[in-house]
C-alpha cells in the first residue's frame, strides 16, 4: 500500500508504507544478537507448564525455539521494565537487593539434592507499606488486557507459570511472601499482589521437575492431537505429532545421564563428565534417545555404540548420523 500526502489539493508525494527496512534491520540486530535459548537447567519460570513432555523437550534442548526480532526485543524491554520498577521501589525507600552483594551476580537458588533444577530472581526486598518482612519481588509488565485480569483475578488464575515461579523461589529462600509487581504496557498503571507461599504446591513442582530432569524418555503427551488447543502453538509439535527429530546434542543422546550432583555424563566408552559447551557441541558419536525417533527400535550394538529401527535404519557412528537421521525418514516414507 502507498501512503499520499496530501496539502490542500496538491498529491504530493508517494511514500512506501510497508516496507520498513530500517525497522527490519534493527530486527535482524536482535535475531544476529544469536541469544542462547539452551538454558544449563530446568528454570523455575518454565515450571508451571502443564505439558511435562513439553518440559522434557526443553531440558534436552530438542528444538530452538522461533524467536523472531521483535520477540527478542520485547525480552528485553521486560528487563528495562523490572530494572525500572527497582529503581521506584528504592526512591521510596524499600531494600532490594537484586544481585549477591558479595560476588556481584544475580541471586539464584536451586535444588540442593537436584542442581539441574535452578533461577535467578529478580530481587529480595524489605520495607514495602503492607509489610516488615522480607519478600521475593518478581517483576512482570503485560498487556492492557491481562493486566486487568490479573487486578481483577489475581496471579495464580491468571498467570500460574508465574505463581509457580515464585513459589519456586521462595522454597529456595525459606522465605514466605512474594511481591509481585505488574506493569501495564499500554498505560504504565502499576499493580501488586502479595503471594504467600505455598509448601504442598512448591514441594508438588520441585517433584515434578525431578520426573522431568531424571526421566530419560519424553514424558506424556498433554494433547490428545495434534490440533488441540495446547498443542497448537506449541514449538515442538512437529517432535510430538509428526517425524520431526529432535536436535542432536549431548541432551538428546541415548548416552547422557543427568547426574544427581548437577553433572552431565557420557556413557560412551568410560563414563566421563561433560561441560556445558562439549554438551552444545555433542559429537560423531550421537545416537538419539530411542523414544525421540518415531520408528520402532529393532535391536541395538552397545559396543558399536548404534540403534537400529524398523526398515533397516541403523543410527550410530559408521551408519547414518544423527544430523541425517530424519532426512533418511522421511526419505523412506515418501519411498
Ligand atoms: S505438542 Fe502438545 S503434547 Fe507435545 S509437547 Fe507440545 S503441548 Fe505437549
Ligand atoms: S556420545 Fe557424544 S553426543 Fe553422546 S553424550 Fe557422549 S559426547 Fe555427547
Amino acid at each position: 500500500m502507498d501512503l499520499y500526502i496530501i496539502t490542500g489539493d496538491l498529491k504530493m508525494a508517494l511514500l512506501p508504507i510497508q516496507h520498513q527496512p530500517t525497522v527490519d534491520k534493527i530486527y535482524k540486530y536482535y535475531v544476529d544478537k544469536n541469544i542462547e535459548w539452551r538454558r544449563p537447567h530446568l528454570g523455575s519460570s518454565l515450571l508451571g507448564e502443564d505439558c511435562q513432555r513439553k518440559l522434557f523437550y526443553s531440558f534436552r534442548w530438542c528444538s530452538s525455539p522461533n524467536f523472531i526480532g521483535r520477540m527478542q526485543r520485547l525480552f528485553a524491554t521486560g528487563k528495562i521494565e523490572e530494572e525500572r520498577v527497582i529503581n521506584d521501589l528504592r526512591n521510596i525507600g524499600v531494600c532490594v537487593y537484586d544481585r549477591d552483594p558479595s560476588s556481584g551476580k544475580q541471586l539464584s537458588g536451586f535444588d540442593e539434592d537436584c542442581p539441574h533444577h535452578s533461577g535467578s530472581v529478580d530481587g529480595i526486598a524489605q520495607g514495602f507499606e503492607e509489610s516488615k518482612e522480607w519478600h521475593i519481588l518478581e517483576v512482570k509488565s503485560a498487556s492492557n488486557k491481562y493486566f486487568n485480569l490479573i487486578k481483577k483475578q489475581g496471579v495464580l488464575k491468571i498467570k500460574p507459570l508465574y505463581y509457580a515461579q515464585v513459589q519456586d523461589y521462595m522454597r529456595w529462600f525459606k522465605l514466605t511472601r512474594t511481591f509481585f509487581v505488574v506493569v501495564n504496557k499500554d498505560t504504565d498503571e502499576i499493580w501488586s499482589e502479595r503471594i504467600y507461599y505455598d509448601k504442598d504446591f512448591a514441594e508438588n513442582l520441585a517433584t515434578k521437575a525431578k520426573r522431568v530432569i531424571f526421566s530419560d524418555a519424553p514424558l506424556e503427551k498433554l494433547g490428545d492431537s495434534e490440533s488441540s488447543f495446547v498443542c497448537k502453538f506449541c514449538d515442538y509439535s512437529d517432535l510430538c505429532w509428526h517425524c520431526g527429530l529432535a536436535l542432536p546434542s549431548c541432551r538428546s543422546c541415548a548416552f547422557s545421564t543427568p547426574e544427581v550432583d548437577g553433572t552431565w555424563t557420557c556413557g560412551r566408552r568410560e563414563k566421563r563428565v561433560i561441560s556445558e559447551f562439549e554438551q552444545k557441541a555433542g559429537c560423531e558419536n550421537h545416537i538419539f534417545i530411542p523414544n525421540l525417533v518415531p520408528l520402532e527400535v529393532v535391536g541395538s550394538d552397545p559396543d558399536a555404540g548404534t540403534i537400529e529401527y524398523e526398515g533397516g535404519i541403523v543410527n550410530g557412528a559408521g551408519f547414518i548420523k544423527s544430523v541425517d537421521l530424519e532426512k533418511e525418514i522421511l526419505k523412506r516414507k515418501i519411498e
